[in-house]
């Protein structure tokens, strides 16, 4: 059985982790780091990912992607919001879908996940030392189906075959309760780098029960960075004018100071920030706890009334949470372990380091896929009600969130004019009530229905949720017994070609990689040959005839000539035409070794 990978896809940094028979085992490079920054820049030397990307941010804020999980199956009209994050440009690729404008190119975000995926399947594969082919990829739960899809794909263009997406909050309730005897019920507290789960999960006998969840994916440590930034940007307008507008190299660079004061903050008292203002002069301001604190607390606060909905959606009060796992590295703030502490009333559990606790747990979930770890069962919930749009746009629900997974609903259609053979079906994800205000998640075309009388055909549509809470859609109509086809469309999604296609171009880029490989030894082995053809003509260049010599000479030429071009199957004829053309030289060549080596043994046989 082939070894399943978890990884822990994050806004800011993913990581990987593998079970084994000791239990999980989070992917270390030679120097113990766990991270990499989910960052793909775009240079003259190629495009890299991770730290060293990270380190372009601010020369080449333009093509600099970071937090592209903000952008996952969206469309650019949802991440309105989002865009005052980003130095990149965001622009509607096809369908309205929010891209990346990078390098002349539209580059879709999950072919940017992509890329980060495989720089974690890379590191893995060195670490562990086999071929990893699958994968158990975290999403924070309230990712909707889209975003799910948007990360199932980008794990397909990255060379891996999805086993499972598991909510983040899932995935560390795994890591945390693994092994631990009796009931109890806790609430996973997950504030990252730009989105906040809480779920609260029963633990009883090796089942996981998730009851509810709850959370924002648009809230984290982006948010309380923008703080800072908002409070350094408004004292360097004091400065230098109100107006003043900050161009992206300079946001990326304020974008640094402020996460570095955040962070310094978790454990200091103050950070101080020193700014070169250029003609300006320094912009020198220290930044207390208490300043952060007092900036920061509106978004803890937010944090806070999801834990209530959650608690409330689990019919549950906070006493009777029994433990609180902290996940994500904004929960190392000091304000937001208070708040939640005073809130469930205990001290939150720690002693998994947060950064790591999701991927474990994903490693964990690989395990009960792999049949490795027998005795842990998960039942997992949908985040947000599952309908479909009614007559004068009202939102009818078929699936209640937290429901658990799988889970399936079946809804009966009929036509509204004779002979009709197709119907439109546009399905929604989310809790308002009119279709306006929900995700769209795709239209649903149902087609091939046999042509009766208005309102005769009884069509039956199942929706299924899968355990990785993505919809299925089968549909079937019930007089002719004649499976009606289902066409969806995603909102803001990649078709199944695209991927389909996405992945082909991997495979071409690695072809495109083999051909390089295979040019660069062609064109040493076409050195070697002219450095041997020079030798043979300055030694016995004299047997040639003019003709032969004018020959050779024109096939050395060409042989340049192919060795600058980029066909390595041209480079490889003109290697074997100049061979060719050189025979008469390698033939005297050969001769006299003969007659070397004959005179040699006469002289030896003497
Ligand atoms: P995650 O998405 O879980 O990787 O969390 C990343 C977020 O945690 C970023 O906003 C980081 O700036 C923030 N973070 C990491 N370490 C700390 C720390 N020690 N104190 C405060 N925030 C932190």
């Amino acid at each position: 059985m082939s070894l399943i990978l978890g990884i822990d896809l994050g806004t800011t940094n993913s990581l990987a982790a593998y079970m084994t028979p000791a239990g999980p085992v989070v992917v270390r490079d030679a120097s113990g780091n766990a991270l990499v920054p989910s960052v793909v820049a775009f240079g003259e030397g190629g495009v890299t990912v991770g730290a060293a990307a990270r380190a372009h941010a601010v020369e080449n804020p333009l093509a600099t992607i970071y937090s592209v999980k903000r952008l996952m199956g969206k469309g650019l009209a949802d991440v309105g919001g989002d865009l005052k994050y980003l130095a990149y440009p965001v622009v509607a690729g096809r369908g309205g879908m929010a891209c990346v404008k990078v390098a002349g190119r539209e580059i879709t975000p999950q072919e940017l996940s992509a890329a980060v995926l495989r720089e974690v399947k890379a590191r893995s594969e060195a670490a562990i030392g086999a071929e990893i082919r699958q994968a158990v990829i975290t999403v924070p739960a309230y990712f909707d189906d889209s975003q799910r899809q948007a990360t199932r794909d980008a794990g397909r263009i990255a060379g891996l075959e999805v086993r499972r997406i598991v909510n983040e909050p899932t995935a560390a309730a795994l890591a945390y309760g693994l092994g631990r005897k009796g009931d109890s019920t806790i609430a996973v507290y997950d504030l990252g780098g730009g989105t906040f789960d809480i779920s609260i999960l029963r633990i009883s006998g090796g089942v996981f029960q998730v009851l509810a969840t709850d959370g924002d994916t648009h809230l984290g440590g982006d948010d309380l960075d923008m703080e800072l930034i908002e409070l350094i940007a408004s004292e360097i307008r004091d400065r230098l004018g109100r107006d003043m507008a900050f161009p992206p190299a300079t946001r990326q660079a304020m974008r640094n100071f402020a996460e570095a004061a955040k962070i310094r903050l978790s454990s200091q008292d103050q950070a101080r920030i020193e700014i070169d203002l250029g003609a300006a002069g320094r912009l020198e301001r220290t930044i207390t706890r208490e300043e952060f604190e007092a900036r920061a607390a509106k978004w803890v606060d937010h944090t806070i009334e999801h834990c209530r909905s959650a608690l409330a959606g689990a019919g549950l009060t906070a006493d009777r949470i029994d433990q609180v796992v902290m996940v994500g590295g904004c929960t190392r703030i000091p304000l937001v372990s208070r708040r939640v502490g005073e809130f469930f009333a205990r001290v939150p559990y720690t002693a998994i380091n947060p950064d790591e606790v999701v991927a474990m747990g994903a490693a964990v979930q690989a395990g009960i896929l792999a049949g490795v770890q027998r005795d842990t069962l998960l039942l997992d919930v949908i985040p947000l009600s599952l309908g479909i749009e009614t007559l004068g746009g009202a939102m009818g629900k078929l699936i209640m969130r937290n429901s658990t997974v799988p889970c399936q609903a079946s809804e009966t259609f009929t036509t509204y004019a004779a002979g009709q053979t197709s119907v439109d079906i546009h399905v929604l994800q989310g809790e308002r009530e009119l279709a306006r205000d929900c995700r769209s998640l795709g239209r649903f075309q149902l087609r091939g229905i046999p042509p009766m009388p208005a309102g005769a055909p009884r069509i039956s549509v199942t929706f299924l949720i899968d355990a990785n809470g993505i919809l299925n859609v089968s549909a079937r109509e019930l007089r002719s017994g004649r499976e009606a086809g289902v066409q969806i469309t995603p909102a803001h999604g990649l078709t199944s070609g695209e991927v389909d296609a996405m992945v082909k171009e991997s495979y071409t880029h690695a072809i495109a990689d083999l051909t390089e490989h295979r040019l660069i030894d062609l064109r040493n082995e076409a050195g070697r040959i002219l450095a041997a053809i020079d030798k043979a003509v300055a030694e016995v260049g004299a047997v040639m005839s003019p003709a032969q010599r004018a020959a050779m000479d024109e096939a050395v030429g060409d042989l340049k000539a192919k060795m600058e071009g980029g066909d390595p199957d041209a480079l490889y004829a003109a290697m074997k035409a100049a061979n060719e053309a050189a025979m008469p030289l390698t033939q005297m060549q050969m001769d006299q070794v003969l007659q070397k080596t004959v005179m040699g043994r006469k002289i030896d046989e003497v």
